[in-house]
């Protein structure tokens, strides 16, 4: 049993989390809030059957932590739903989406069940050294889907030294976030990884680095392009850019890991920024993340609509750093106007 009664009874049912949950202004469902299904977990935790409206509470959660930023009881909420997650999978109890996502996972390495090669972006093989200090991890989505953004951010990342894994697997994200067992993938990178001889993993994925962070081994630095961008900027040959950008922080880059300052120390440094109505700890998740936009498409682009209300007038562009945001905040209307801060960096050199 992974639900812990002693946690879930933390909870005080005050509601505040109710006014920040963004699939409640969506959806209005009391279940479909923070407080709802944590009253689920601990009806779970009592024996509770999952039936479809269980499951359905508990897959369209996000886990973007706006609730655990916001609860005055100190309660983690997306914690308890992933533990709770990771309870119905262990008994066998899954939506559709769920399954075909991580059958996918499982038979191809990736979470599109693409049979194509991860590397068909890599045009210059010579590249690939074997041994290096530190690897890029591409991801899944930049690998498959948005392979020019990988192309760039490694073209970055190699002036540094940066090498990429010769077979790299999903990082067990989408596994881990909708309760499954992930630690085939992590063994199989981290075995690659110390294969390099590299300590440190930079990757472009807010998905990938939050896995990377606190699944893989405490032996590894793990950082994220924005971090990574902030401690070099002043090292790359830079012609600033006279547009006005607007960052949207990525859940898993932000509340979760607290990485605000860097990406926006990034952007300065190369072009002028006008932030979002909602920004940093407050901003508003894309609707992307937990599974969501796998199992939940609808639901998914009503809050990336949503969080298109938080753009500023007069941006020429919407930048984050993660590739699942730019999906869904492209999809939901942005389209081009949604970039990668690599993509936004490579443009600014000489
Ligand atoms: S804010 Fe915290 S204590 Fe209040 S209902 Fe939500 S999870 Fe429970
Ligand atoms: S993590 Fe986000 S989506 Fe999930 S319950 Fe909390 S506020 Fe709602």
């Amino acid at each position: 049993m992974n639900l812990d009664l002693k946690e879930i009874n933390r909870c005080v049912r005050c509601g505040t989390c109710r006014s920040v949950c963004p699939v409640f202004e969506e959806s209005g469902w009391e279940s479909a809030n923070t407080r709802g299904r944590i009253l689920l977990t601990r009806g779970l935790a009592r024996g509770l059957k999952a039936d479809s409206e269980v499951l359905d509470s508990l897959n369209t959660c996000t886990t973007c932590g706006i609730c655990t930023d916001n609860c005055p009881a100190g309660v983690n909420p997306p914690q308890l739903i992933e533990a709770a997650r990771r309870d119905l999978v262990g008994q066998g109890i899954v939506t559709r989406e769920q399954a075909a996502l991580s059958r996918n996972i499982f038979e191809s390495g990736n979470t599109f069940g693409d049979p194509g090669d991860r590397l068909a972006w890599l045009r210059d093989r010579s590249l690939l050294r074997e041994k290096a200090d530190c690897v890029y991890f591409v991801g899944c989505m930049n690998s498959y889907r948005r392979s020019d953004t990988a192309a760039r951010t490694f073209a970055l990342l190699s002036r540094f030294g940066a090498t990429l894994l010769p077979a790299e697997q999903c990082c067990g994200s989408p596994l881990v976030r909708t309760g499954f067992d992930a630690h085939r993938f992590v063994d199989e990178n981290l075995r690659q990884i110390k294969g390099t001889g590299a300590n440190t993993v930079i990757t472009g994925c807010a998905g990938c680095y939050t896995t990377l962070k606190n699944n893989y081994s405490a032996d590894l630095e793990v950082l994220s392009i924005p971090e990574f961008l902030a401690e070099h900027i002043f090292e790359l040959d830079l012609e600033p850019l006279d547009i006005t950008v607007t960052y949207h922080d990525p859940c898993h880059l932000g509340r979760h890991n607290k990485i605000y300052e860097q990406p926006r120390r990034v952007i300065e440094a190369v072009c002028n920024l006008k932030e979002m109505k909602a920004s940093g700890k407050d901003a508003r998740c894309c609707g992307g993340g937990g599974g969501v936009r796998s199992g939940y498409k609808d639901l998914s682009l009503r809050m990336a609509k949503r969080r298109l209300q938080d753009v500023p007038e007069g941006v020429d562009y919407i930048v984050t750093s993660c590739p699942l945001c730019i999906r869904n905040l492209s999809d939901a209307g942005a389209g081009e106007k949604a970039i990668d801060l690599a993509d936004l960096v490579a443009s600014a050199i000489r």
